[in-house]
């Protein structure tokens, strides 16, 4: 286990934000060559890569992915590892994710599976919601394109070690919109003659965040950024943008309140002479769990002596790992990283090391009941 601690210490010294993970990516391939997977792709999606382990006989693809980017926060934990690029940190585990996968790369080359192949995918950007897409989206995602899918999250909160299990959706979907309202300016001694989107905007913040109460289920609408015209003390405003975060449990329900959003916004705007325009940004699908895997996820838990729970209500954070789940049957666990353990994304987070061994084993067993 030692080298996949140190492993992980090299990835947390030199984080990497989406898209622009070469180097990291250089470091997993360079763990991997000794291993002699059957198939190696790089560039994958941009940066990411993915290695294949066939087994001795035909059968089903199964694919364990984890995430090769950091996030653009500054890691303030004090450590040998810290790391050395100012402003940038592996502040969500990710380098802990591909030390576990490295792990069971390790098996893996030891050890074939029996039917079938393992694909071991290392994907860039999940922090924005684009890395998965753009897996999905290279054409060499046909070579790899699996029978199930499968990925774990280590959680701060939970005890460590703990498994942490869902039935259907795991985690919510979410999506960045953004709201432009385009009207005419005018000599602020005249707002009569121009077009000024400032009451228009002061209704959408009021009234947008209510939208979600008219879902059957979970809905969420946070307001996260606004403008309007520009500090031009003669000018009366001309044009604004209102930006928000779109969440659901259910892939539809985002999708409704997308189009009441959009419905809404051209109702109060187009009377009033404004244009509209929407824009979207970090689109992350629900992560929606197989329930015939979550008997295979749990008897891999059970086996290990791992304490399980089951999570009542569906996380409301977003992971892109769901659109995987619109590909074949997946499953999304979490893996607790201890309860006074910092939050993900906080500046003194550091991934467990203790829970490599745990993720490794997990994925190990999983693998056995499947192939
Ligand atoms: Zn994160
Ligand atoms: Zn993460």
């Amino acid at each position: 286990m030692n080298q996949l601690v140190q492993l992980r210490h090299t990835l947390h010294q030199f984080p990497e934000v989406g898209f622009e993970e070469s180097q990291t990516a250089q470091r997993i391939l360079e763990f991997f060559r000794p291993l002699q997977p059957d198939q190696t792709f790089e560039n994958l999606g941009g940066t990411g890569l993915a290695f294949i382990f066939r087994g001795k006989r035909p059968g089903k693809r199964m694919l364990f992915r984890c995430e090769l980017d950091a996030l653009p926060i500054e890691d303030l934990k004090e450590s040998p590892y810290q790391s050395q690029i100012p402003g940038k940190g592996h502040l969500c585990g990710h380098d802990g994710h591909m030390a576990i996968i490295c792990g069971l790369g390790e098996k893996l080359s030891q050890n074939r599976p029996e039917t079938g192949e393992v694909v071991l995918l290392f994907q860039p950007a999940e922090e924005t919601g684009d890395g998965a897409r753009a897996i999905l989206n290279d054409p060499r995602f046909e070579e790899i394109r699996p029978d199930f899918a499968f990925a774990l999250h280590n959680l701060p909160g939970y005890p460590l070690h703990q498994i942490v299990m869902r039935k259907g959706t795991f985690a919510a979907g979410s999506t960045g919109m953004t709201i432009f309202l385009k009207g005419k300016t005018s000599h602020s001694a005249h707002p009569e003659a121009g077009i000024n989107p400032a009451q228009t905007l002061a209704q959408l913040i009021k009234e947008l965040p209510e939208l979600p109460r008219t879902l059957s289920h979970f809905g969420l609408l946070t307001l996260i950024h606004s403008e309007l015209g520009s500090l031009a003390f003669g000018t009366s405003a001309g044009k604004a943008s209102l930006s928000m975060t779109l969440r659901a449990f259910d892939q539809k329900d985002l999708d409704d309140l997308i189009e009441k959003v959009k419905a809404k916004t051209k109702a109060v705007a187009e009377p009033e002479g404004l244009e509209v325009d929407f824009g979207f940004v970090e689109q992350f699908a629900v992560s929606v769990n197989d329930p015939d895997l979550y008997l295979v996820v749990e008897k891999a838990a059970q086996n290990l002596g791992l304490t399980l729970t089951e999570k009542p209500e569906p996380f409301r954070w977003s992971e892109d790992f769901g659109l995987f789940s619109q590909v074949c049957p997946s499953f999304l666990f979490g893996l607790g990283a201890g309860e006074n353990c910092p939050q993900l994304h906080e500046g003194t987070y550091d991934f467990p090391d203790e829970l490599i061994e745990t993720g490794v084993g997990m994925f190990e067993e999983i693998l056995g009941f499947v192939c």
